[in-house]
């Protein structure tokens, strides 16, 4: 019998074509785009296709159609032996990152995918980024998926989605992990390093809660969809020359449950009372505040530099070496799922999916 792989195809430049009045790219439908790559006929794999209604440039992704892209993985989930999903890459990282706290415990993989070519021109990357993903996605040893977590396939390298940014509008390697190897390089063969693929171990507040109240009988080998997010958040880059308006408008608009503060280097940021006690007055509010680095690669490390000391005596949260599109998905993952401050700190700071490393060089110099 042969794997059988659900293709999902929401949108992104893999599938545009050029508005003859406008000369703009825009999604065409899906039908149009398979006729392009006979060859996934070749695959030694059936492949199942579902296309949103209308595919979107991915700088429309949101909430709405995460769900939707969530419950139909999660309809279809023990129908297929994997996932390939089509999307713009754009927002291939936040949906990626998003995904992975939704499936929680994955037994197969979903692999993001797209191009910075659209299919139909000549200089495609679209073909092979399809074509090997699909081929990632079929990977089995004695009959279990070798991939069981949420990847990116971009451009020769399969890596964890939530460990990635992306970072060059222009080249075809339009991806990186800066804080995590990648998980496998395509080249004359499909090198897959298994002593990176995720593995677990569970480590989830809503598997901790559901144990605890012994509401469901928890079983460690099952894949549990958890859809629900909390979006009142925001990311805050800190710049020299902030003001304290600024700031004091951001930490008080109503409602808000989550700031990502984007802070310099290893976590810092300035040292003026006005700034501290803003951000203090705002973990008051219930607000969380989270502690991420600007910096492409390394990590947070708050305590290392007089500059994050404050910072951690207040109450923020570390993100370690977690990137800010992953520190979003977590944030509103988290705020759903945990009821209190110490409980999310203990969860942002422990690797649920393989999003952060938990131990970081720059943090051992703070102990
Ligand atoms: N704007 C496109 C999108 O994210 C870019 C791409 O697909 O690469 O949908």
């Amino acid at each position: 019998m042969k794997p059988k792989i659900l293709l999902i195809y929401t949108g992104g430049t893999i599938g545009m074509m050029k508005d003859p009045e406008t000369k703009a790219l825009r999604a065409f439908d899906f039908s149009k785009l398979l006729v392009h790559i006979p060859e996934i006929k070749q695959l030694d794999c059936e492949i199942a296709t579902y296309s949103f209604d209308n595919p979107m440039d991915s700088s429309d992704m949101n909430l709405k159609e995460w769900r939707k892209l969530g419950d139909v993985i999660n309809e279809n989930y023990d129908d297929y032996e994997g996932f390939v999903v089509l999307h713009g890459s754009d927002t291939m990282s936040y949906t990626g990152s998003t995904l992975s706290f939704m499936f929680e415990n994955l037994t197969k993989p979903i692999i993001l995918t797209g191009s910075q070519l659209p299919i139909g021109d000549l200089r495609t990357d679209a073909k092979e980024n399809l074509i090997t993903s699909l081929q990632l996605a079929i990977q089995s040893k004695e009959g279990t998926p070798i991939i069981k977590e949420v990847c990116i396939y971009f451009e020769y390298q399969l890596y964890r989605a939530n460990r990635t940014a992306k970072m060059n509008a222009e080249r075809f390697e339009a991806f990186s992990s800066p804080n995590y190897p990648s998980l496998a390089i395509s080249g004359v063969h499909l090198n897959i390093d298994q002593n990176l693929l995720w593995k677990g171990p569970v480590n989830d507040p809503a598997f901790a809660k559901a144990e605890q109240q012994k509401s469901s009988v928890p079983n460690t080998n099952q894949m549990r969809y958890r859809p629900q997010l909390i979006d009142d958040v925001l990311v805050l880059k800190l710049f020299p020359g902030i003001t304290k308006e600024v700031v004091r408008a951001i930490c008080t608009i109503p409602g808000l449950k989550g700031i990502i503060l984007e802070t310099y280097g290893s976590g810092n940021a300035p040292t003026k009372k006005w700034f501290v006690n803003t951000l203090k007055e705002a973990l008051e509010n219930n607000i969380r505040i989270v502690n991420v680095t600007q910096c492409i690669g390394g990590a947070v490390a708050m305590g290392k530099y007089e500059t994050s000391i404050q910072l951690k005596k207040i109450g923020l949260v570390s993100g370690k070496d977690i990137t800010t599109e992953a520190a979003i998905a977590k944030m509103m993952y988290l705020l759903q799922h945990t009821d209190s401050l110490a409980s999310f700190r203990k969860y942002f700071e422990t690797s649920l999916r393989g999003e952060i490393t938990e131990e970081s060089l720059n943090e051992k110099d703070c102990q």
